[in-house]
């Protein structure tokens, strides 16, 4: 055999065995075609090119140029081949800054610079647009008060201030961002309740800077001078527009008065360098700080108290303004009304070099990528959706609204939706799944290579090892799967986009991510010189973004029957009970406990989790038998298109039935049972549940368990459903 015929023999054996979950062996092969073609248009000059458009200049929610920059989405995906490209335009409550001044009046006199100074070498950190710094929805106001520091801001640190007789009613309150990480809107929140008349939140260099290693520009950490900007939007009780909880701010929406905003501050705050907060905190008198107190400065943290002042004026422009998002389609050539959702946002603290830029990018050579399949004759079989959000830094504002206005629709129509925010600050792959879907985005990786030269799998593989080894407490958000041998994170928080689809609407979600080694997020440091220095130089990694995004919705869209999981679902949801439990005398989790319970169920001091334990073990041997019975189905090829039709739109409902119409107590927007976030935007599992175990509320734990177990019973009886069908 010659070598070419050789090479037909195994391009044609590999089409013919393709195996892809929810394929027929037909389509599959037909599938690993398209793949193919698409995956060869990506190109890493372009990926460059884009990212140069989107971190030219500083583009803010709500700015002239973010709003360019959508004229400019809009125009390009047009010219790309997209369909029904259209610029939704909401009305919401924004925030912008007019001035800041922080000066230290005791011991001695310091003027905060509140500016980053400008690099050698980065002549995009010269632009006169950057701004200075600023919280997003700080409140205007002015005050002379006392500075104390409070370490992370979190309820236990006032704690300790109290047991040493500090109070932080009426004065400033210095914290540091992540130590450990809890989201700045908490901070915020907590500073408020104690009563502080502001906050001040500063990038220690332990958590971001010089301790990690070199700083910009000689490494990718943060200097001196970086800001991190962000906002305080109180969205982990309702995000979006503040003044529209629960519905679209489309232009005239009725809107309740911002004093009424649960998600609306009411504290003035402001964002430091460590330049800006170190005269304070050496200056500080008081008890010298706990050890996990002090931070990477050359001198010893105190919790302060009287001898430093400081004069505070905050003057910020909240109020109503547009936002807009982009949305363009490439339509399904034979479900139409089938829909898989991509979305990136545009909006960014300064020029979002990582975030989102590094995104924005990846997404529009994924549009040209489509575009171009389509002009080759080439359509996905279910509708593509793919928005371009604004507003995220503010509140996940523009992905909000947008999901209210849609929501009978997504509900109807959503197959799933495939967020990328940053897509590239290293090479570390983060992949995220709703457990259903988790299998899918691994088989979907073993497709693509890695520019290591492995497949991306084996990359991720590495990935998830090194990290269990170092052990969960270098990150904030976890890395990889509940179960033992899987690689997607399915612990899903909030703090992005995908947070109205999961959390408000129920539909499946999935995100995509390379990371690396990044000190300068938020500041105006995130640029293209960065980028082109540490994150990722060859935009590599940003090409094999586009893709994995791309291949991940074309599986979505192409399959024969979704390839959702619901074994593995389960198999999740008992990992989630079974941490609940985690040992706590009061919920009774098997038989074997009972016992040395003596059968004292009295419901208002203890959880019995039998009945949930059941309905889970029912909803796994459902979900294996559909597995079974898909895969058997499948391997018969071509399907009747009737009961293909049945299959996808029941298998489509059960991610619906996780939400509970009232909500979790206390935040009745999220209404998903099974994932929520804490207020520190952390992912929390079983939310409603959890948080009745964690207040011994048994009353509520009782409601919210036999919600949980309706919920599995009403999914196991669709799935049963489904396998009466599929039966020979
Ligand atoms: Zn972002």
């Amino acid at each position: 055999m010659n070598r070419l015929a050789l090479l037909i023999t195994l391009s044609y054996a590999t089409v013919s065995h393709a195996q892809i979950l929810g394929f027929t062996p037909a389509s599959a092969g037909r599938e690993v075609e398209i793949e193919n073609k698409f995956k060869s248009i990506p190109d890493a000059d372009e990926e460059r090119r884009q990212h140069r458009v989107f971190t030219e200049e500083p583009h803010t929610a709500g700015s002239k140029r973010n709003n360019e920059l959508a004229e400019y989405i809009s125009s390009e995906w047009k010219k790309q081949g997209l369909e029904d490209v259209v610029i939704h335009r909401y009305d919401v409550y924004g925030t912008n800054p007019k001035s800041a001044s922080l000066e230290m009046i005791a011991p001695t006199h310091y003027q905060a610079l509140l500016r980053e100074t400008p690099l050698t070498g980065d002549d995009d950190s010269k632009n006169p647009a950057i701004s200075g710094a600023w919280l997003g929805m700080s409140i205007s106001g002015e005050v002379t008060a006392p500075v104390i520091y409070a370490h992370s801001g979190n309820p236990e640190d006032y704690d300790l201030l109290r047991k040493h007789g500090i109070s932080v009613k009426g004065k400033i309150v210095l914290v540091r961002y992540s130590n450990p990480y809890s989201y700045r809107g908490f901070k915020a929140l907590t500073a408020q309740r104690e009563g502080a008349a502001a906050m001040l939140v500063y990038s220690d260099p332990q958590e971001d800077g010089y301790k990690k290693g070199k700083v910009v520009p000689e490494g990718p950490w943060g200097p001196e001078y970086h800001i991190q900007r962000g906002a305080i939007t109180y969205d982990f009780m309702v995000p979006g527009d503040p003044q529209t909880p629960g519905w679209a701010s489309v232009p005239g929406a009725k809107r309740i008065p911002i004093e009424e905003a649960v998600s609306a501050p009411n504290i003035m705050a402001l964002s430091l360098s460590w330049h800006d907060a170190k005269p304070l905190l050496e200056n500080m008198d008081g008890p010298v700080a706990p050890k996990d107190w002090q931070g990477g400065l050359p001198f010893e943290y105190h919790l302060g108290g009287k001898r430093v002042k400081a004069h505070l004026k905050i003057e910020m422009d909240n109020g109503l303004q547009p936002y807009y998002v982009v949305e363009g389609r490439i339509r399904g050539s034979e479900f139409p009304d089938e829909w898989v959702v991509m979305g990136n946002h545009r909006d960014a603290w300064v020029f979002g070099g990582v975030d989102p830029s590094s995104g924005t990018a990846s997404m529009m050579e994924l549009t040209r990528a489509l575009g171009e399949l389509k002009r080759q004759g080439v359509r996905p079989r279910r509708t593509l959706v793919i928005c371009s959000w604004d507003g995220e830094e503010i509140g996940l504002t523009g992905s909000t609204e947008w999901g209210e206005q849609f929501a009978q629709d997504l509900r109807q129509k959503a197959v799933a939706y495939i967020n990328v925010d940053e897509a590239t600050s290293g090479p570390s792959f983060h992949g995220q799944a709703v457990a259903s879907l988790a299998p899918m985005l691994e088989e979907t990786t073993r497709s693509l290579r890695d520019p290591s030269g492995k497949t991306l799998y084996d990359a991720w593989k590495a990935v998830v090892e090194r990290e269990r080894e170092e052990g969960n407490q270098s990150s904030q958000f976890s890395s990889s799967g509940v179960l033992n041998d899987a690689l997607a994170d399915t612990r899903i928080g909030s703090g992005s986009d995908h947070t109205v689809f999961l959390n408000f609407i129920g539909v499946p979600v999935l995100g995509l991510g390379f990371e690396g080694d990044y000190g300068v997020y938020h500041s105006a440091y995130d640029d293209f010189y960065w980028m082109n220095h540490f994150g990722d130089p060859g935009y590599k990694y940003h090409t094999l973004m586009t893709q994995l995004w791309g291949v991940t919705a074309l599986r979505l869209a192409d399959a024969d029957l979704l390839p959702f999981d619901f074994a593995t679902y389960a198999s999740n949801i008992r990992q989630f009970v079974t941490e609940l439990a985690g040992g706590k005398k009061s919920v009774i989790l098997n038989g074997a406990r009972s016992n040395d319970r003596t059968e004292s169920k009295d419901p208002a001091s203890s959880l019995d989790l039998r009945e949930v334990q059941k309905a889970i073990d029912n909803f796994e041997t459902a979900g294996k038998k559909l597995n079974e019975g898909v895969v058997h189905k499948l391997s018969d090829g071509p399907l009747d298109p009737e009961l293909a039709a049945t299959l996808n739109h029941s298998m489509m409902q059960v991610e619906r039935n996780w939400l509970n119409p009232d909500g979790i107590p206390g935040r009745s927007w999220f209404k998903h049972i099974l994932y929520g976030a804490r207020y520190t935007y952390a992912h929390l599992e079983l939310p409603g549940l959890t948080e009745a175990v964690e207040k011994q509320d048994w009353r509520e734990a009782e409601k919210q368990a036999a919600i949980l177990k309706r919920s599995l019973e009403n999914n196991t009886q669709l799935l049963n459903d489904l396998n009466r069908q599929l039966q020979p």
